[in-house]
């Protein structure tokens, strides 16, 4: 076996180990980008290779401490949240991001990374509900190949719309967990965000609607 194939079969174990089951934040963020992507990713998962080594990356990074809680789990009305840090004497909670697209600045973050900014307040309202103490949310965007490979979003959330949003997410996903296939959104189009950055854009655009609908069948 040639070593490439050799690293390759190694990135998919490592990443492969952990056994997922629940229901998990990043679920319910896959469905505010898309339904469509998160019964996909639900029914008829893909990965491809490029996702699949910045995941791996990722995990590597992401072993750098930035608070005195790190990498722990907190959960919530059978919801499951993996949190990167938390410094408890600041109340901030920190989620650390490895792009390919280091945003220029807020707009940029409000743009193609809104679903981060609905990670944090999902995360924020599930601390908040578990007695944890939090003023503000940090994303900290890393793209190793830039000059300068920092960027920091800091926001504070608000109560109501963290728990609105957490409530009306996973009323949403038991729901279409059982249904057929969504449409696809209206205001959705293959050349831009967020299809033109979806794993599922081929399938989805060009596979035969009544096939999609016949395998959802079988689920
Ligand atoms: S290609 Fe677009 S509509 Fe289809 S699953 Fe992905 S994000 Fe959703």
């Amino acid at each position: 076996m040639s070593l490439s194939r050799l690293f390759i079969r190694q990135v998919i174990r490592e990443l492969c180990e952990e056994k997922r089951e629940g229901i998990h934040v990043s679920d319910l963020v896959n469905l505010s980008i898309c339904a469509r992507k998160f019964w996909f990713d639900k029914h008829d998962p893909q990965i491809d290779f490029d996702s699949l080594l910045r995941m791996w990356q990722g995990k590597k990074l992401h072993d750098i401490r930035l608070g005195d809680m790190h990498e722990f789990e907190v959960r919530y009305d059978d919801v499951i949240g993996r949190i990167d840090d938390y410094n408890s004497e600041l109340g901030i909670l920190i989620d650390k991001k490895f792009v390919s697209y280091l945003p220029r600045d807020d707009k940029d973050v409000e743009h193609y990374y809104s679903h981060y900014i609905t990670q944090l307040k999902l995360y924020y309202y599930m601390m908040i509900m578990t007695g944890y103490y939090v003023k503000e949310a940090c994303l900290l965007f890393v793209n190793v190949n830039e000059k300068q490979p920092f960027r920091e979003y800091i926001f504070t959330p608000s109560f109501d719309e963290s728990e609105k949003l957490f409530k009306s997410l996973k009323e949403k996903d038991i729901k279409i967990l059982n249904d057929k296939i969504p449409e696809i959104p209206s205001s959705f189009s293959p050349y831009d965000y967020p299809c033109s950055y979806c794993q599922y854009r081929p399938k989805c655009y060009y596979l035969d609607a009544t096939e999609v609908n016949d395998n959802a069948k079988d689920v």
